[in-house]
């Protein structure tokens, strides 16, 4: 859906556009769902109708087959990013006893290192950071030097939130199991755009938002995923009845859940889950490696307006495509002054301190005329704007 106001929507990586299919799902729901089958909704109703108790598992699925490369049974949608990367570590650390180190890299984001640090003063373990190049990421050498016997837990993202830094997950999930360790990945910035192969990269955990490519909406549920193989013994830290064995049999004593439903623990955020499903359906009828290759040929446009147009702009991303996500960061000192007038005039990038533009390409929705139209305004802007 489109806003008149709005003439180039470069931020798509922090809040994807609603589908206008969205607006009739959400819409039907409301009426025809919550009105009309009120609690009966929540078990499955008669004629084919979905019950609402198990939606997070059936779009866990969903998601794993069009975009994670997960077989089903491994994958739902819960709490908030926050939230479930917190499940997973802790449930990831009970696996590990005797280990004591979490790797984690200084870049990563915010969440990912103050839930790391959280648990580490929680359970006494220490965490290592992996010191990363600015413009670029974690790679198996950086690793490599934390990894030893006392490794419990590698934490990473896919794509770097602020450099677009695309790590190799098949390398460095390799590398993390050689050492005996387990890993977490964060997809919040590739799930939608870049695919995942969790099941044959022997990926232990992962998690990732929904409200970015995959366009769920503000504050939509996160997606987590746990191996099958680990499923039966993990545990995490928020036992609740909907993550129990028998919910309505209101037992004493908790028993998880078989399955991936032992990750959840209280009432599913329902119409939170329903916008995503219309992006990962559009997802699915175009291909994920169709959606990858619009994705690069966006970033590599907008390197070549950035060389062109604002030649004493930095490049912070990667400049080889394959190395790279979605979105590219640029630096530099002129941007925080010209961001008030960009968003003014309807060019909505992202600012990121110190003096970072990101511009998030969500290939479903950008196109190459928004990328031209956004760079030169940047540039007119901040040639005739004084630094702040
Ligand atoms: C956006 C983002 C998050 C957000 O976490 P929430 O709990 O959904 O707010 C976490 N990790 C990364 C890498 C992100 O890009």
């Amino acid at each position: 859906m489109r806003d008149d106001t709005v003439v180039a929507y470069l931020d798509g990586n922090s809040l994807g556009r609603p589908l206008v299919a969205s607006v009739d799902r959400v819409s039907e729901f409301m009426t025809a769902q919550w009105g009309g089958r009120l609690i009966r909704g929540w078990s499955g109703g008669a004629v084919g109708e979905e019950g609402w108790l198990d939606l997070g598992q059936r779009i866990g699925d969903d998601l794993g087959r069009v975009v994670l490369g997960a077989a089903p049974g491994q994958t739902t949608i819960g709490d908030s990013t926050t939230v479930l990367l917190y499940k997973l570590v802790r449930a990831a650390v009970e696996l590990r006893p005797g280990r004591t180190e979490l790797v984690i890299d200084r870049d990563n984001f915010p969440t990912d290192r103050y839930v790391l640090e959280g648990i580490a003063a929680e359970r006494g373990l220490t965490v290592r950071w992996v010191e990363t190049d600015a413009a670029a990421g974690v790679t198996a050498e950086a690793l490599a030097e934390h990894l030893s016997l006392s490794t419990a837990l590698v934490v990473l993202s896919h794509v770097s939130y602020r450099s677009g830094f695309l790590a190799d997950v098949h390398a460095l999930t390799t590398l993390t199991h050689d050492a005996g360790a387990l890993i977490v990945w964060d997809l919040c910035h590739s799930a939608g755009v870049v695919a995942t192969e969790l099941d044959a990269c022997g990926v232990d955990f992962a998690v990732g938002c929904t409200y970015k490519y995959l366009n769920g909406g503000p504050g939509s549920p996160a997606f987590a995923y746990v191996r099958a193989e680990h499923l039966a013994d993990f545990r995490q830290p928020i036992q609740g009845w909907l993550g129990s064995a028998r919910p309505f049999e209101m037992g004493q004593g908790y028993e998880p859940a078989k399955g991936i439903r032992r990750l959840l623990s209280g009432t599913p955020p329902v119409i939170g889950m329903l916008a995503m499903r219309d992006m990962i359906a559009l997802i699915e009828s175009v291909g994920i490696d169709a959606v990858r290759a619009k994705s690069v040929a966006l970033t590599e446009h907008a390197i070549a307006l950035v060389d062109a147009l604002l030649p004493d702009a930095g490049l912070a991303s990667p400049r080889d495509p394959a190395r790279r996500g979605s979105h590219i960061t640029i630096d530099h000192d002129g941007f925080e002054a010209v961001m008030p007038e960009l968003w003014r005039r309807g060019i909505i990038p992202d600012f990121r301190r110190p003096n970072g533009i990101r511009l998030g390409l969500s290939p479903l929705s950008t196109s190459f005329a928004e990328v031209s139209l956004g760079v030169a305004a940047i540039a007119e802007l901040v040639a005739v704007t004084p630094a702040a």
